[in-house]
């Protein structure tokens, strides 16, 4: 998401903000953007794939993703710090699979 009060026009990178923890964007901390500005940062994806291994359990019906903004019926991991902002496995595993596949950064999964 970007930072309240930034200039759409001209956005600098610490304008976006991780919608599941609300870290700024640095050189060190790679972002991946989903759908009307979502975006989460890989710290997120690296918490979300240890919180969302064999034991998850599906949500209550349907939720709705943040990333893709599709309703699913299956595990998500939910941010802690913004229960509104939930990601979808099939997001988790794209992000994940951006971020292993940029060079740039040193991003590795967990486990
Ligand atoms: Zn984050
Ligand atoms: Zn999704």
């Amino acid at each position: 998401m970007l930072r309240p009060g930034a200039d759409p026009e001209n956005v600098q990178m610490s304008d976006v903000l991780c919608d599941f923890c609300g870290a700024a964007w640095t050189a060190d901390l790679p972002l991946i953007e989903g759908h009307q500005g979502s975006v989460i940062c890989g710290r997120c994806v690296s918490v979300a794939i240890a919180e969302t291994g064999e034991s998850a359990e599906a949500g209550a019906g349907p939720i709705k993703c943040r990333m893709c903004l599709e309703e699913r019926d299956e595990p998500v991991w939910v941010s802690p710090m913004d229960e509104s902002a939930r990601i979808c496995r099939r997001c988790i595993d794209m992000a994940a699979e951006a971020l292993e596949g940029d060079a740039e950064t040193n991003w590795r999964r967990p486990g």
